[in-house]
Parts: C-alpha cells; structure tokens; sequence
C-alpha cells in the first residue's frame, strides 16, 4: 500500500474544479465555501463487499453506486451536491481496478457537478464510505418529521427493479427477455440518485426520504418520525414492464414493497400543495405515483389491494 497514495495517484488529476473549494486534495484537510444564505447537508454511507454489492461487480459501477446512494440522500433531503470525500478499504493495491473505479467515479463526478475533496486508502476488506455534501436554502431541508395526516404519499421511477436484478445476478432466477434482463440489472448496478426531484420538492412535500431498504422499511422512518399512520395501494404501486413481464403478479408486488436499492424517492404532500407538485413535476420533466394516504394511526402501514386489506408478507424478498 505504500508504493502509492492512491487518492492522489489514482482520483486528483481527474477531480473537477469547483470554484467553492477553496484548497482540495493534497493537504491535512479541504477548505471549502458554503454560499450566503445556504445550509450544508451532509450525509455517509459505506459499502461493503458481499454486503451491499456482489464480489464480482465491476470497480466502474461500485464507484458510481457508491457515489449514487449518497447523492440519493442529499437528493432526499433537497440539496444540491457540491462535494464528496472517499474512504477506501482495499485488500490490494489492483491498478487496473482502481483505474476502473477512479474513471467511474469520475463520470458521476462531472455529470453532478461535484468535486472530490479529499479522501483516504486503508489495507482491508473491500468497503467503499463516501461523504457526500450539498446545499439547501435556509428552513428549505426536506426531512422525514412534518408530514400530516390527510397528505397524499408518492413514490418516483419504478419499484422492485433492483431487488429483481440482484436475484439475476446472484443467479436465483433466470430472465429470458436480453432487453428486461439488461434493464433490471442496470438498476441494480447503476441507480439513479432523484436529484431534480428532490430539489424541487422544496416547500411543495411535507416529508421525504430516499427507499434504500425497500417501501415498507423506508415509509415506517416518516410514519415514526411524523407520528402518523398510511394506506398504501399495492395495486398503485408504479412497477416497470420489465418486472411486471418478468415475474408472477404477487412477486412484482412483493420486490415492490419490500426489495431495496431502487433509490427511488418517497415523499409527502399536503391537499393545498397538490397543484403546485403536478406544475413542478411537469416543469422538471419527471414522473411521480401517487400511492396513498396519511392517516392518525401513527406508526401504523395499511396496505389495501382493491381496498381490501393485504396479507404482506416479510419474507418475501431476502437482500443477501
Ligand atoms: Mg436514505
């Protein structure tokens, strides 16, 4: 591990240059500018290998899933991202791998406008924690605590993509469709972080939260934080063709409700809002599904299939 600083070696000279970051890689620490009258949003998560993504998946897509599932959170909250920091465990210095994942990561990197800052190399298991940083107004922070009841719940994109496409390449089920299977397991490997949605949600959702570990797991955070309760319709549940023609209708259902890593956003919207989301949504080029309703049952998911109640059940979907 010492013949190289792999940050500088393998990720400096191909860092973007944001004019907010003041002195970035190579020095004990990055000095970075936070513009007047904004918020800075920060959020971490790790991957691990075997954990969160399959030992074979290539260094290109790790790096930009790495990089997705923290700019899904900013996203979630409403902010902007301006900046990450990596932390790499790796169990050897393989340049050629580095090289993929450097370039990977530098795909994400210009396409989002952000700027590696800094990072650091660990001798270990495979395991890749990034940093993400952006920028929300003042009091404009999308968070999972101010829902109501009576608010209409929505869901971005697609569900149970992903969940599909992990069963495919763990080889647990076999789709025959090239153009389906191609689909599934690109969402698997390459989400995409809702981030326009997320922005323009601001003052229009009441609550909002990325669906990382799947809609039941997910919606429980903003019906435990807000104190409310919700009715959720299966049968509204926004599925692609590729699942719905993959799978028997009661499995599309369940990678819906329960698989995770669609990084799909969930989000909360009062009654007098309403008009504002379908104009915003209209104007962002985007699709969102309305799915259900908050309700005084705090805590408390009622899903409903032609309004009758839903038998769910939990084991349905196992991640790994
Ligand atoms: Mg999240």
């Amino acid at each position: 591990m010492k013949e190289f600083n792999v940050i500088e070696d393998f990720f400096k000279a191909k860092s973007i240059q944001r004019k907010d970051v003041i002195i970035g890689i190579g020095d004990d620490g990055a000095v970075t500018r936070i513009p007047q009258g904004q918020a800075l949003v920060t959020t971490t998560d790790t991957l691990l290998s075997g954990v969160h993504f399959l030992a074979d998946t290539p260094a290109h897509a790790i790096a930009q899933k790495a990089m997705a599932v923290n700019l899904s959170d900013l996203a979630a909250m409403g902010a902007e991202p301006a900046w990450i920091s990596l932390s790499l465990s790796l169990p050897t210095v393989d340049v050629n791998w580095l090289q993929a994942f450097s370039n990977g990561l530098q795909e994400h990197a210009e396409y989002y406008n952000v700027q590696l800052i800094g990072g650091d190399t660990v001798q270990g298991p495979l395991a890749i924690t990034i940093t993400a940083q952006g920028f929300v107004p003042f009091d404009q922070a999308l968070t999972r605590s101010k829902a109501k009841p009576g608010d209409s719940v929505y869901v971005t994109g697609s569900l149970g993509d992903a969940g599909l496409g992990l069963h495919i390449a763990q080889k647990k089920c076999v789709v025959n469709n090239q153009f389906h299977q191609e689909f599934l397991l690109n969402r698997l490997n390459y989400p995409t972080p809702r981030l326009l949605v997320g922005t323009s949600l601001r003052r229009i959702a009441s609550a909002c939260i990325d669906i990382s570990d799947g809609l039941v797991s997910d919606i429980k955070h903003i019906l435990n934080a807000s104190q409310c309760g919700a009715t959720i319709h299966v049968d509204k549940l926004p599925m692609s063709q590729a699942l719905i023609e993959s799978v028997s209708s009661s499995e599309a259902i369940d990678y819906a409700l329960s698989a995770g890593d669609d990084y799909e956003l969930l989000f909360t919207v009062s009654e007098e809002q309403k008009g504002q989301l379908e104009t915003t949504l209209a104007n962002a080029n985007v699709h969102a599904t309305y799915i259900g309703q908050l309700n005084g049952n705090a805590g408390k998911l009622d899903l409903r299939q032609a309004d009758k109640p839903f038998e769910y059940n939990t084991k349905g979907y196992e991640h790994f």
